[in-house]
């Protein structure tokens, strides 16, 4: 089942402790779709600039992902700088740009509309909002945020909340988004927004999918059906961006590739989501997902099975 994803793709500037990157391919859809790519096809809508080139386009066109809905406008495109000198698991954000995708007006090709996967990837609520409402036939919808959203665009963000069936996002936005401490408590208060799934990432420490209990919205009852999946220990996180898009790109491109939506299949997403971002951080930038094969895909999977399996 093919996926359409809408979201940033963007030129990054980035600094951590393992060196610095300017102005390398980036964006969450970026990430979000060659990580997909791996499992099902993946079709993008997003604006870029001038500046996006044909060595851009090639990154795209080696994992076979259909660009049609990228449209090409006069100017620059999203720019992005950040830095993660003092912590690892959190962005620290210098600069935004949001150039074309200040006036970036989705258009989806016609071929897309039978796409029965939709992830709206981080960017404008407001773009993510009239995408999910030219597609009211998506099977399952899954969305991501971050904190500049939260903070300052919350109304367009309910909006958005309202028509997801899984929100993905970082413990720091989780709690940012509900005003409490708990994830437990938030996730409760997450599925009164609108999704039955909240996958909670957390980093270096894997991430956690809170299942909304048809039954009973208590707290225990949410806990209850909890699941965890760790991240892989390695040696060294060269660059954290993208990590969260990549395990989302795995997660939904798993589910995509299943017959069945079943607790099971989302289980194995959680893990397959993990395995994709530990890639991700190995090199700077998209540089590891681009030299990736399926093979090295299963056998991390295997690594992960190793490190959770109990006897
Ligand atoms: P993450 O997976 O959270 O590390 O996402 C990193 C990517 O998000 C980078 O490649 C950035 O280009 C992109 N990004 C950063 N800020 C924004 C924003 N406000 N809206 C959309 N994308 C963003």
């Amino acid at each position: 089942m093919a996926i359409t994803v809408v979201g940033s793709v963007a030129f990054d500037s980035i600094e951590t402790p393992a060196g610095k990157r300017e102005r390398c391919l980036g964006g969450a859809a970026t990430y979000f779709s060659l990580a997909a790519s791996f499992f099902t096809d993946v079709r993008v809508i997003a604006v870029v600039g001038e500046d996006f080139g044909p060595d851009e386009q090639a990154v795209f066109n080696a994992r076979k992902i259909d660009t049609a809905g990228i449209e090409h406008a006069p100017g620059k495109s999203f720019f992005w700088e950040g830095s993660y000198l003092d912590n690892l698991n959190e962005a620290k954000t210098h600069n935004t740009e949001l150039n074309v995708f200040g006036a970036f007006e989705p258009k989806i090709p016609e071929a897309y509309s039978d796409s029965q996967f939709l992830f709206l990837a981080n960017i404008d609520p407001v773009l993510q909002r009239r995408v999910r409402e030219a597609m009211p036939h998506a099977r399952l919808v899954a969305g991501d945020t971050m904190n500049y959203w939260i903070k300052d665009h919350r109304p367009a963000l309910m909006e958005v909340l309202k028509g997801l069936d899984v929100l993905l996002i970082n413990d720091t936005e989780t709690k940012m988004l509900t005003g409490s401490r708990s994830l437990v408590l938030s996730a409760a208060k997450i599925f009164a927004m609108g999704p039955k799934t909240l996958v909670v990432k957390h980093g270096e420490y894997g991430a956690t999918a809170f299942f909304s209990p048809s039954d009973s919205k208590t707290a225990e009852h949410v806990a209850r059906r909890a699941f965890h999946v760790p991240a892989l220990p390695l040696e060294e996180v060269v660059d954290p961006t993208g990590a969260g898009d990549s395990f989302a790109g795995g997660f939904f491109g798993y589910l995509a590739s299943q017959a069945e939506l079943s607790p099971k299949a989302f289980r194995h997403a959680m893990f397959y989501g993990s395995v994709m971002g530990s890639f991700a951080v190995e090199r700077f930038g998209t540089e590891r997902l681009q030299q990736l094969s399926r093979q090295d895909i299963d056998h991390r999977f295997t690594l992960f099975r190793d490190l959770t399996h109990l006897d």
